[in-house]
């Protein structure tokens, strides 16, 4: 073979095997792509997908930081998760924005990923202080229906590992499937809100209360937090209704639920448990303070005037039932019953009316008895 050809071919080889490197190099990141998308297509609940996202094999794909930013202008996903019971300062990374606005700045000419160097003034926010700065970034904007819903941002130490210009196929798909999880899982909470809802009041029913019961108790049983039990009845509430109409009885029921709802915390959980009657679950707070709770919505309530045409303006009267769950003071080995729980809370109710209405009486810290030991 003569020497030139020789040459061409051993160059032409040598291209192959670069090629064939490069292919096998393609399909070993299309493999960790697909499987990390596989992950978060399986996951169900809000919380596991966001961590799914979070907190990836950083190693595998050489990434060292993850950042997530979602749009959130009514709170929603933070309610659902400070719900859940997630504490979000342990996951600094995870932010919200209020505006679309704040989004749209990140993409200010397309919906498509942006590899480039880490640029302070750009990226900063992205990259809360608690984390380390990256040297170069690739923001993955967050797109359904056209539009921002949120950027996942991840940023290398190594200032050659994201670079401007090079082909993005892979953070495409990962940024699409990615978007497509967070409605979903988003979508699925409000779906199961929307069942749990009542829709007279705009607070919970009564399915929704029973469910979380049994769940704040065992939650406060876990963390030795006292959790206090609220049940609140409206004082002569046919009154209202024979004097001035069913239908101004239900624009009271609304208001009295927004004043109960207004001197409560955003994670409290506030139900409609029957008729004109409300229960409510403050955790970790102590029979004491539930107490001062159930003075200001009572006072709250009494203080507000209800007009109507033609009438004189009237107010109502509401009686409260107290009961708390301090685990420190309970035998451990001996599990809590949540409808025990409700039970003092209504028999404090009880007093409540019969001691002449427009008052809070209090069981205090229930104490076990024999009668309502509940098998585990
Ligand atoms: P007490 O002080 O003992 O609680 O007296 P009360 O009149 O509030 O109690 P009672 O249980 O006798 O009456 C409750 C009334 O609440 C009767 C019922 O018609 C009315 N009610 C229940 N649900 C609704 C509702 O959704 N809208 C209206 N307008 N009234 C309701
Ligand atoms: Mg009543
Ligand atoms: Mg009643």
């Amino acid at each position: 073979m003569p020497k030139d050809t020789r040459k061409e071919n051993q160059l032409l080889r040598r291209k192959l095997e670069d090629f064939m490197a490069q292919a096998r190099q393609n399909e070993r990141k299309l493999r960790r792509f697909q499987s990390l998308e596989l992950n978060l297509i399986g996951l169900h609940s809000l919380y596991d997908l966001i961590k799914a996202i979070l907190y990836p094999d950083y190693a595998t794909f050489k990434w060292d930081i993850v950042t997530l930013i979602l749009l959130d202008p009514e709170y929603e996903i933070q309610r659902i998760l400070e719900e859940a019971h997630i504490d979000l300062e342990q996951h600094p990374t995870l932010m919200f924005a209020s505006e679309r606005e704040q989004l749209e700045t990140l993409y200010p000419h397309s919906l498509f990923p942006t590899l480039s160097a880490y640029r302070p003034r750009k990226h900063a926010r992205l990259f809360v202080p608690k984390t380390r700065r990256p040297a170069s970034v690739a923001l993955l904007p967050l797109v359904r229906h056209g539009k921002l819903i949120g950027s996942l941002n991840i940023g290398s130490c190594s200032d050659n590992r994201f670079i401007k210009g090079v082909r993005t196929d892979f953070f495409e798909h990962l940024g699409g499937v990615v978007a497509i999880c967070l409605e979903n899982a988003v979508n699925h909470e409000r779906l199961k809100r929307q069942g749990l809802t009542d829709t007279l009041t705009a607070v919970n029913n009564r399915r929704f209360f029973d469910q979380r019961l049994g769940e704040e108790v065992a939650h406060a049983t876990r963390e030795q937090h006292p959790l206090s039990c609220l049940l609140l009845d409206i004082d002569h509430f046919k009154e209202v209704n024979d004097r001035h109409g069913h239908q101004m009885g239900d624009r009271v029921l609304m208001e009295v639920a927004a004043l109960i709802r207004a001197q409560m915390r955003g994670n409290d959980v506030l139900a409609r448990y029957g008729g004109e009657e409300f229960a409510a679950l403050l955790a970790q707070t102590p029979n004491a303070a539930a107490i001062e709770v159930a003075e200001r919505i009572r006072g709250s309530i009494a203080e507000r005037s209800f007009s109507m045409k033609g009438e004189p303006d009237f107010s109502v009267t509401i009686s409260i039932g107290i009961a708390t769950l301090d685990p420190t003071s309970l035998d451990q080995a001996r599990p809590v019953d949540g409808e025990y729980l409700v039970g003092q809370a209504d028999k404090s109710l009880y007093d409540a009316k019969a001691s002449g209405r427009n008052r809070v009486v209090s069981s205090g810290n229930i104490r076990l008895d024999s009668e309502w030991l509940v098998a585990g």
